[in-house]
């Protein structure tokens, strides 16, 4: 996948001719200035098995901000302290539409967690009461006892800052789905997506996910399996956006996608995968040739949940 034709045709844009010769369409995400000052010849896989075996390739040492790829983490913590009362605020349906598409449910939610309106709502619901510090710390805690060290995780604060100028269609649903003025605070709380990982540290995170909640290192349990099951069910229904059913119909495996070029993919109770390369498919809004590395994964090892075991 690393020596696929890449030509680059301008700062933000690039044609890769695929494993099947086809010309695929990429580009970075300008809409957050700061994701298009990557190096875009990144690429990295990291897995992480259930029983903690660890493989590495490429750049699997260099930090990326998670984007949506924490969505499935921030929806596991806070659905383990709300259970299914969190559902009262957000739906669990696929929306059909793009990651940012300002659109309610027929309940008034937002259709689910993994889209923007839905994330920036569950966001908002843990410790509401509480100072916003307190919840900052809240999900930082727990996403480090799902990476299973007592590393400091930190945000990427130009990237955080970039959006939060330049993030006008979560501030419009924001506004959208709320009315008082303090609710834009609910930005300030949605900034999982700017946490910086590597593969190596998001692939044990996701392997908590893989491992019924228990972080494989460290043996913690991190979610309970509650949590997990539903975090895991959105993943496969919800995860890839407008490119979800595809991407189910073809793979059949819970995944995630992120404008930084992350695609993260449980496999439960076998492992998870991590690939990071920043070109985006404008057909899919992810990672070009993140998608092109899990074609070739689920072909040569039949992990697709209806292949017949
Ligand atoms: N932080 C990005 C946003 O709010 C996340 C989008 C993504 O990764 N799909 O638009």
């Amino acid at each position: 996948v690393k020596n696929l034709d890449v030509d680059q045709t301008s700062k933000l844009d690039c044609t890769i001719i695929d494993k099947n010769g086809k010309v695929k369409i990429c580009r970075l995400p300008d809409y957050i200035p700061q994701l298009s000052e990557v190096d875009t010849s990144l690429f990295a896989v990291s897995i992480c098995t259930v029983d903690g075996q660890r493989m590495h390739l490429g750049d699997s040492d260099i930090y990326y901000t998670m984007q949506s790829t924490s969505k499935p983490y921030t929806y596991g913590i806070t659905h383990a302290a709300l259970d299914d009362v969190l559902h009262e605020y957000v739906g669990h349906e696929p929306s059909g539409q793009a990651f940012n598409k300002i659109i309610l449910d027929n309940d008034g939610r937002p259709y689910n967690p993994m889209i923007n309106m839905g994330a920036i709502m569950t966001c908002s619901l843990v410790h509401h009461q509480q100072p916003l510090s307190h919840r900052f710390n809240y999900f930082l805690e727990n996403y480090k006892k799902l990476t299973g060290s007592r590393s400091t995780l930190s945000c990427n604060m130009p990237v955080y800052k970039s959006e939060l100028e330049v993030g006008f269609m979560n501030k419009a649903a924001v506004n959208y789905m709320m009315t008082a003025p303090g609710y834009f605070l609910f930005l300030v709380i949605y900034f999982n997506p700017f946490v910086q990982v590597t593969t190596e540290i998001q692939s044990i995170m996701s392997a908590c996910l893989a491992n019924r909640g228990i972080n494989p290192l460290t043996g913690e349990s991190v979610l309970p399996i509650r949590s997990v099951k539903r975090a895991l069910s959105l993943m496969f229904t919800c995860g890839m956006y407008d490119y979800s059913g595809r991407f189910a119909f073809k793979y059949g495996v819970p995944a995630k996608s992120g404008v930084s070029g992350v695609t993260d993919v449980v496999i439960p109770g076998v492992l998870s995968m991590t690939i990071y390369s920043p070109w985006l498919s404008t057909h899919s809004s992810s990672s070009l040739l993140g998608l092109q590395f899990i074609d070739g994964f689920i072909k040569k090892f039949p992990y697709h949940v209806f292949d017949s075991k």
